[in-house]
């Protein structure tokens, strides 16, 4: 009994306060109302979702549109008084600069038709308006091309697809439920989405398209009309990126999938289909992908040289403004700096706001960064920053509300994030997913080991809308823009304040 009481004691005196120090985190609850306050009663996500969107408009990688995108978005931080405010050169890319000038396409005969459509990216104009007949050309393999060859110089074409509208019982717009959640919560293996393999169907069907793509370029067709998307919605994207040998790629077409059908049913019912079509696109040199950065310095003496970022890719396809994908996730990461310079926020370590270029091509702009600033992920090799980085916190799934975080299977920072999320628990945020998501800027910093991270959020229409021509500002959801910042803000100052850095991801033997 005695024995029993001592060990007790000596437990509560010592142990037990280690480890509470060890495991707490000291929530600033005042600095969490503040941010609240400010950010759910006074937002600007309004604001910087219409300069984002309607004013400077889509904001394709090497475009004029991303020009002004930047500018805005560098203006608009300098305004805010965000301290080093600056655009920055990341690094070159082989590639074009490219603007849409015009478009237009109808069919004239068996009747009039005007249709919604858009150019794929980077690819080149007609002569004019050309008028004529539309050639159906359905071409599964390689075998097919000959039976073209020769018979499509000057002519409209229409590529067959495998694409036929399906009626989908889907709503048009979903939450995450309590049932999808937990599933998110369980751990499963790494799920890096699988790259198509060569040989693979996937990597089959690029390939084959590619081939089409080169088919097209030499028999110098007028324009190609692709099947560009279910509901009437046209989704934009496009390869290659610059011109070949100074020739322009011949001016493809993106259809939505029922203007499409239509044409093919009336061709394939023998009818003949005449149209008219008039695009007009312009090249030039643009190799250089920027980002764009502002921030509230540090104040802590020792701590003030380390960073925590916080970021959003700022290009986007050219169909619609980008909203969702991801001007939302800029004005998220602005408002949320934004919220903490409203409060005077003086943070230890400096909070930096990080707006990429060149994510749609390959994270080109976060990558820059990362490989100048932090290391190399392949040879391993750290740069100065690397120790002074004190974590990432990304946005890019649409205008849906975080509903918590994704691990990156990174398990060290689980403790860590349950108790930051606490305070916005009875906000909906309150999920942690072990796992590992890919496909955005957060990557630049993990493939590092460095503690970079992706929110779990709401779907809502992300799945139908993005890179369509429907990605407007009509598609944001500011009540949830509003909850996302107020949490981007809290988590980029608990990073910034806490009594060291978040932690890595321990080395693997050999460096793994
Ligand atoms: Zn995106």
């Amino acid at each position: 009994m005695k024995q029993k009481n001592l060990t007790t004691a000596l437990f509560m005196m010592f142990i037990m306060p280690a480890i509470l120090l060890s495991q707490s985190e000291n929530i600033d609850l005042e600095m969490m109302y503040k941010i609240k306050q400010e950010g759910l009663k006074n937002s600007q996500v309004e604001n910087f979702a219409y300069g984002l969107t309607d004013l400077t408009g889509p904001r394709l990688t090497g475009s004029s549109g991303f020009r002004r995108g930047m500018e805005w978005a560098e203006k608009t931080m300098k305004e805010l008084g965000f301290q080093n405010v600056r655009i920055e050169a990341a690094g070159d890319i082989e590639m074009s600069g490219w603007d849409n000038l015009k478009t237009y396409a109808a069919m004239t005969a068996p009747y009039y038709a005007n249709f919604a459509c858009n150019p794929m990216a980077w690819t080149g104009s007609t002569n004019g308006a050309v008028r004529g007949g539309v050639v159906y050309v359905d071409i599964r393999s390689e075998a097919d091309f000959a039976k073209y060859r020769g018979a499509l110089a000057g002519k409209i074409v229409l590529l067959s697809s495998l694409q036929q509208y399906e009626v989908s019982f889907e709503p048009l717009a979903s939450r995450l439920s309590s049932e999808q959640l937990r599933a998110m919560s369980a751990s499963r293996a790494n799920m890096q989405a699988a790259r198509p393999q060569a040989g693979n169907p996937a990597a089959q069907a690029i390939e084959l398209r590619n081939k089409i793509n080169e088919f097209m370029n030499s028999e110098k067709v007028a324009v190609v009309l692709n099947n560009g998307g279910m509901f009437n919605v046209v989704r934009s994207a496009g390869r290659p990126y610059r011109k070949t040998a100074g020739v322009e790629p011949v001016a493809q077409l993106n259809l939505a999938v029922e203007a499409h059908g239509r044409i093919e049913r009336l061709l394939q019912h023998g009818v003949a289909v005449e149209m008219e079509v008039e695009i007009q696109n312009s090249f030039f040199d643009s190799p250089t992908v920027y980002n764009v950065f502002g921030e509230i310095t540090g104040t802590d003496k020792v701590l003030k040289d380390e960073v925590v970022m916080i970021g959003a890719h700022l290009d986007s396809w050219h169909g619609g403004t980008g909203a969702a994908d991801n001007a939302s996730g800029c004005v998220v990461m602005v408002e949320a700096l934004r919220i903490l310079k409203a409060l005077n926020a003086s943070p230890k370590r400096t909070i930096r706001v990080a707006l990429w270029g060149g994510e749609e091509q390959g994270l080109f702009g976060s990558r820059f960064y990362a490989n100048r600033h932090l290391g190399n992920p392949v040879t391993k090799e750290r740069k100065p920053g690397f120790d002074k980085f004190a974590g990432y916190f990304n946005m890019d799934n649409g205008t849906g509300k975080y509903r918590g975080i994704y691990l990156q299977e990174n398990d060290l920072v689980r403790p860590i994030f349950e108790q930051w999320m606490k305070p916005f628990a009875d906000m909906g945020m309150a999920t942690i997913s072990p796992n590992y998501t890919g496909g955005t800027d957060h990557l630049a910093f993990d493939n590092l080991g460095l503690p970079g991270f992706q929110f779990i959020q709401d779907g809502i229409e992300y799945g139908r809308g993005y890179h369509t021509v429907m990605d407007t500002y009509d598609r944001l959801d500011m009540t949830d823009l509003r909850h996302n910042a107020v949490i981007t803000a809290a988590f980029a100052w608990n990073a910034a304040n806490r009594h060291v850095k978040l932690p890595a991801k321990p080395a693997m033997p050999g460096g793994r």
